[in-house]
């Protein structure tokens, strides 16, 4: 007798929905952790009384983590305080001047009206097509399994208005934003948003172009931090059984006859089980857990093929005034074509980047417990590579810090210089050292057109028998929503394929 019906290796979103589903389906489950804490990318710290967001800060498309509280026999609005964010932004162009989006689709449409009023008609036609697309999309296609070229030929077959929006997968963000709007303003404020795919504008597929309609739709924060999301889910399988523990790191599968047998610990302890869940990167699970003996030619050139996703310091900020900030988040944004470019001079060639640009969140505007009274926390999303051409991130990283200092003191957020009281940077190393994140990688792979759905690694292995992935390696891909939608789709096909 094995000694759990499940293993789940790592306690990211997709990993805690996948054990907690299982959990809840009358599975004995157990959920490995080689950290401290579970979440993963989707975590929340406490320094000297400030708690910061180790990763993703702001939810939306959130009807995945609805599906998947239902299927445990709860609710979203029973597990989880969200917030509603509006306005959705607080644009900063790179001119200066600054314009705010609120989150109604009216609202917005009238924002983009005051730039453009030709833009302003376009943004109509646009967020009714991407509304299409995502009422059909979200049950359709996001919560389905995508890993074979069956699994998408039946999603073709049983959402036929899916089909429609096929071209947009051709197409590149860039061009999608470009055909629909001609203001250099409108343009800039929808650039940034290209990289929730981790890829800029000119090589992120068209269909991501339905980030800067689809935050519309509704965009949360949990009170207590993103940490509250894993958590109330991990609190729903532990409810039902799950067993959680903590700073315990898988190093090996144990692989029987093609079929996975169970788990080898860093410690040499050996756990069994008839399942293996993965929710680590998927390079690691098959190059080194799995081993590349065990692999047909094909998977592991296959696995080996994979361009690795962007990675993002992060630097984490406490201060001891109200920094003046109009909204929760700040989106420091330049035009597409400099964030093209930054791909190639930055995340290709390993520059360090010479502006400053990206995404400042002040989650004590929406939550004040976040931070001692009188006192606020940002999360300052910039970019850079994770390979320096010159120096390292370690030595890098003060001089980083200190000229993304400077550069909001002067512009967008005055007095910051003189209030930082705490002041952690956390580098692409450093998130590849904290969850064993190849090249601290956060969407896996890049989430290109030759790395979607089926074209992905897939949720139920083609080489090992009773191994399962989860999370932002597999379809559909990376994001906390995707990622919980991952954990659906790995219990869905366990429960098909292994009784
Ligand atoms: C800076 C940043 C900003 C982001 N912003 C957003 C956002 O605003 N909104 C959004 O939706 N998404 C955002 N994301 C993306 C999102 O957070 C991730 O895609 C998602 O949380 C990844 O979940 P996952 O299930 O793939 O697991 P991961 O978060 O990758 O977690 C995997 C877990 O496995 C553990 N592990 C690794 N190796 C082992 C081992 N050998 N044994 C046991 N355990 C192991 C790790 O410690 C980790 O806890 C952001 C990410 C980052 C980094």
């Amino acid at each position: 007798m094995p000694d759990y019906d499940a293993i789940v290796i790592g306690a990211g979103c997709g990993g805690v929905t996948a054990g907690s589903l299982l959990a809840a389906g009358g599975r004995s489950v157990l959920l490995l952790e080689q950290s401290g804490e579970i979440g993963g990318c989707c975590s929340t710290f406490e320094r000297d009384g400030y708690r910061f967001d180790a990763g993703a800060t702001l939810l939306e498309l959130i009807d995945p983590i609805e599906r998947a509280f239902e299927m445990m026999g709860t609710t979203l609005a029973s597990e989880l305080d969200l917030l509603t964010i509006d306005p959705v932004y607080n644009v900063v162009l790179d001119d200066g001047s600054s314009f705010g989006s609120p989150l109604s689709v009216e609202g917005a449409g009238e924002a983009i009206s005051r730039l453009s009023a030709e833009d302003g008609k376009s943004w109509k036609r646009f967020s009714a097509l991407f509304d299409d697309f995502l009422d059909k999309a979200l049950e359709g296609f996001f919560l389905r399994p995508g890993g074979t070229m069956g699994d998408l030929m039946r999603i073709g077959m049983e959402n036929p208005g899916l089909m429609k929006f096929a071209p947009l997968f051709a197409r590149s963000y860039r061009d999608v934003i470009e055909k629909f709007f001609k203001d250099r303003a409108v343009r800039q404020s929808m650039a940034y948003q290209a990289f929730y795919c981790g890829l800029p504008p000119g090589l992120a597929p068209g269909l991501f172009a339905m980030f800067p309609y689809s935050e519309h739709r509704g965009l949360f924060y949990p009170r207590g931090g993103m940490i509250e999301v894993p958590a109330a889910l991990a609190r729903c399988g532990r409810k039902a059984g799950m067993v959680v523990e903590l700073n315990k790191r898988v190093e090996k599968l144990m692989i029987d006859g093609g079929r996975v047998r169970g788990v080898r610990l860093a410690d040499g302890t050996e756990i069994t089980a008839d399942v293996v869940v993965s929710d680590i990167h998927a390079k690691t699970l098959y190059l080194d857990m799995v081993g590349e003996e065990n692999l047909p030619w094909l998977a592991r050139s296959g696995i080996k093929s994979y361009p690795l996703s962007a990675s993002a310091p992060v630097l984490h900020v406490g201060v001891d005034y109200t920094p003046p900030l109009s909204a929760h988040h700040t989106l420091l944004a330049v035009p597409m074509e400099a964030l093209d470019d930054y791909w190639w001079n930055y995340h290709v060639k390993g520059l360090m980047p010479d502006s400053i640009s990206g995404l400042v969140c002040c989650p004590t505007l929406s939550d004040p417990s976040m931070a001692p009274e009188g006192h606020h926390s940002l999360d300052i999303i910039l970019a850079g590579p994770y390979g320096l051409k010159d120096g390292d991130w370690d030595k890098e990283k003060h001089r980083l810090a200190e000229r993304a200092i400077e550069h909001l003191s002067k512009t967008s957020i005055p007095g910051l210089k003189d209030h930082v009281q705490m002041l952690e940077f956390s580098t692409p190393l450093d998130f590849e050292r904290r969850l064993l994140i190849p090249e601290g990688a956060f969407l896996a792979f890049e989430m290109n057109i030759l790395a979607l759905a089926a074209f992905r690694p897939s949720a139920r292995s083609r080489s090992i028998k009773g191994l399962y992935l989860t999370g932002s390696s597999t379809h559909p891909g990376g994001g906390v929503p995707t990622t919980v939608a991952s954990g659906v789709i790995a219990s869905r096909l366990i429960d098909r394929y292994e009784g």
